[in-house]
């Protein structure tokens, strides 16, 4: 029997505004625990919630991205259940009418190109954090993030393998980067992923009992948490045993999943619509205005990079995959209108120094103007080229421009020609015998002649002059 895994996912990505979704606290990730809400999100009675327009705002951009149908109408309910994270013991939520319908995204899985459905996207509340103190066997509440918009993405159970789910997850994510609605940052909890997972024969009429492993925190542990589920529920059915429905809980320690509660049903929530907030309905034009704000998705920066810039397909993939290097690297093309050689330095130089963690693309103190001229200068024969990177290093300590760098450490090249002829005039009688194998036709030992021109005129002459030197004084004579 061969038994062929089932799964769903449920996705939270908490919103990038400035406010919460109905009140003027900072939406920002962290503080003071507790310093960042009011009566409004913390829940006391008698409060009214008002709707932050840049949340519908940034759910319509996310439908959009992930090509959903909008709903013109669209309106609030509330979901009932108690938890000491959630003091008004309801969240508002959309259950019937929520903001965007339908949508799919297209991924490579293990090289299969795939369509994934989504089912649903709405827009709801965050619950706050509860903190387990071990030591003192206390858990404290944190309300700082209550209220912190979310929207919750629904998709169908499309996926069969923790390859689908982990580039899907990889690719929501870039989306809503992109679109500037989320930032991704699954390790401060602001995307996280809950998994509906079951086994079935594979032309089975029914899907198997599922579990739910809830609010997996990095792609690595959504992929380990799916192979340890898939492995589970395999030894338990061969052995004739049940799965249970319930909820689980993902440990990346021991990469193992284990039961926290059994399932309730969504019944158990008596949704009804919230008094507080009204209906919107959305004009053409709304809709259009928000569309038109979209920043451009990386599909079609592909195509530009690719066949207008003819950058290679894995270059312009390691760009496209990190939104921050993406923008800069477009922006340090305004300035130095060669994108092959500007990404070639980014990914080589820039990245190197990212990755060892020396800098921190989002925190760099230079501007990509600056990067730009960097690029350009070493493009140009005004200084030597294996200086780029001393230079770069430089940048990334003081922050300071390319050509205040090059002026206090003295590295343009002075195209002192006198001096040239006479370092070479001296290379080659020096050399003798190599000057007269070169003559006698052994072309080779150029190298070698050019080699120590370039190693005694560094930073006198630029290498394509010395070059022109050389070959034009072994000619003469
Ligand atoms: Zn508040």
């Amino acid at each position: 029997m061969k038994l062929y895994p089932t799964i769903g996912l449920e996705i939270h990505a908490e919103l990038l505004t400035k406010s919460k979704v109905f009140c003027t606290c900072s939406a920002e990730f962290g503080g003071e625990p507790n310093s960042r809400c009011c009566p409004v999100c913390s829940g006391l009675p008698g409060t009214l919630p008002v709707l932050n327009k840049k949340a519908v705002e940034y759910i319509v951009k996310a439908g959009c991205v992930l090509n959903c149908d909008i709903s013109r109408f669209t309106k609030w309910d509330r979901k009932n259940y108690f938890y000491p994270d959630l003091p008004k013991a309801y969240q508002i939520s959309q259950m019937p009418r929520p903001v965007c319908l339908g949508g799919y995204v297209d991924i490579v899985s293990e090289g299969e190109p795939k369509r994934i459905r989504i089912n649903r996207i709405h827009l709801e509340e965050d619950a706050g954090k509860l903190v387990h103190e071990d030591s003192t066997r206390q858990t404290l509440a944190d309300y700082n993030r209550c209220g912190i918009p979310l929207i919750e993405i629904v998709t169908e159970p499309d996926f069969h393998s923790a390859a689908d789910v982990t580039a899907f997850v990889e690719k929501i994510r870039l989306l809503l980067q992109y679109a500037g609605v989320c930032d991704g940052k699954m390790e401060q909890g602001s995307l996280r992923c809950d998994v509906n997972i079951s086994l079935a024969e594979k032309d089975a009429k029914e899907l198997g009992t599922r579990a739910e492993i809830k609010n997996i925190n990095s792609v690595r542990a959504i992929g380990r948490a799916i192979e340890y589920e898939i492995y589970r529920q395999t030894e338990l059915i061969e052995s004739g045993e049940r799965v249970v429905q319930e909820t689980r809980r993902y440990t990346d320690s021991t990469g193992e999943t284990v039961a926290m509660r059994s399932k309730e049903d969504a019944q158990d929530y008596r949704y009804f619509p919230d008094p507080d907030i009204p209906p919107i309905v959305f004009t053409e034009e709304e809709l259009e205005q928000i569309q038109n704000d979209i920043p451009e998705m990386p599909e079609s920066r592909r195509e530009r990079y690719i066949n207008q810039y003819g950058i290679a397909p894995n270059e312009t993939e390691s760009i496209l995959n990190n939104k921050a290097v993406c923008f800069f690297f477009e922006e340090a093309v305004k300035y130095y209108n060669n994108p092959k050689s500007i990404a070639s330095f980014i990914l080589v130089e820039l990245m190197r120094r990212i990755n060892t963690g020396e800098a921190d693309m989002e925190k760099l103190p230079f501007r990509p103007k600056d990067l730009a001229r960097l690029v350009e200068i070493m493009d140009s024969d005004k200084i030597n080229k294996s200086f780029g990177k001393n230079i770069l290093c430089t940048m990334l300590e003081t922050g300071k421009a390319p050509d205040a760098v090059c002026d206090e450490e003295n590295l343009w090249i002075k195209e002192d020609l006198g001096q040239a002829e006479q370092v070479i005039d001296r290379i080659l009688a020096d050399n003798p015998a190599v000057v007269e194998q070169y003559r006698n036709g052994e072309a080779k030992v150029f190298g070698f002649l050019m080699g120590q021109a370039n190693r005694q005129l560094k930073g006198v002459a630029a290498p394509g002059v010395v070059k022109g030197i050389l070959e034009r004084k072994l000619k003469e004579k």
